[in-house]
């Protein structure tokens, strides 16, 4: 329900701006993503009435269907592993793609970019908890010689870096996590203009990241609730 959606934003905000204000941050540097993975299009909407206006998806198939005619009216980023194969449909729906994992991946959203005459915003992604499970550069140097790379390719433009936190209640883990990604942020930034997203935190720990530094917390169950298994 709508009324449900913005009152938990209205906490959400909160909660963003004490976490902000604990290490001097200015709230306005941190953007909220609405994550509606899992949820149908129908919660879109309410979101966006509620006055979400940037929305994360992980699956091309499912976001491509719930934001049919929604373009002009928030923006979209992919946060999940893309497929070379849905290469092509991401360039046609995403504003920006914060799971490059990979140069191939790279390469295969830029030549989709190419053939519809756009560029793409980028962040690459970094494993920063060492889980398997997850995706992203396995590590700083090859985050490092990936970037070097996906630099050279004429569609895409790096905007930052992003990282999923491990799956603990440990909160020194997590925050570990976390400093990695901005520790290589920091490096990286100096020299490369417009280079200034660094997306991480989710709702079981958007407060750590936030003290460590994010500019963009990515936030489903914590708007919208459980989502059913699948
Ligand atoms: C699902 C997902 C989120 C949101 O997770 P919640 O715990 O529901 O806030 C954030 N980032 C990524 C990459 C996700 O896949």
């Amino acid at each position: 329900m709508v009324s449900t959606i913005t009152a938990n934003l209205s906490e959400v905000r909160s909660r963003i701006a004490e976490a902000a204000q604990r290490t001097g941050r200015d709230p306005s540097t941190v953007r909220l993503m609405a994550v509606t993975k899992g949820f149908p299009r129908q919660t879109v909407i309410e979101a966006l009435e509620a006055g979400a206006s940037l929305f994360g998806e992980n699956r091309v198939q499912e976001a491509e269907t719930k934001f049919t005619d929604l373009a002009g009216r928030c923006e979209t980023h992919l946060i999940g592993h893309l497929q070379t194969n849905k290469a092509r449909a991401a360039a046609a729906l995403f504003d920006c793609v914060q799971s490059i994992d990979s140069l191939h991946t790279a390469q295969a959203l830029d030549a989709r970019c190419e053939e519809r005459g756009r560029t793409m915003d980028v962040l690459l992604e970094l494993n920063t908890s060492g889980e398997q499970s997850k995706s992203g550069f396995p590590n700083r140097d090859e985050l490092l010689a990936g970037l070097a790379e996906v630099e050279k390719l004429s569609r895409l433009r790096v905007r930052g870096l992003m990282t999923v936190g491990p799956l603990t209640e440990d909160e020194r883990a997590i925050r570990a996590s976390f400093v990695l990604l901005r520790s290589a942020f920091e490096e990286l930034a100096p020299g490369r203009p417009g280079f200034d997203v660094l997306s991480m935190g989710m709702s079981s720990d958007f407060e750590i990241a936030i003290e460590e530094g994010a500019t963009l917390v990515r936030l489903g169950t914590a708007l919208f609730g459980p989502r059913s298994p699948r």
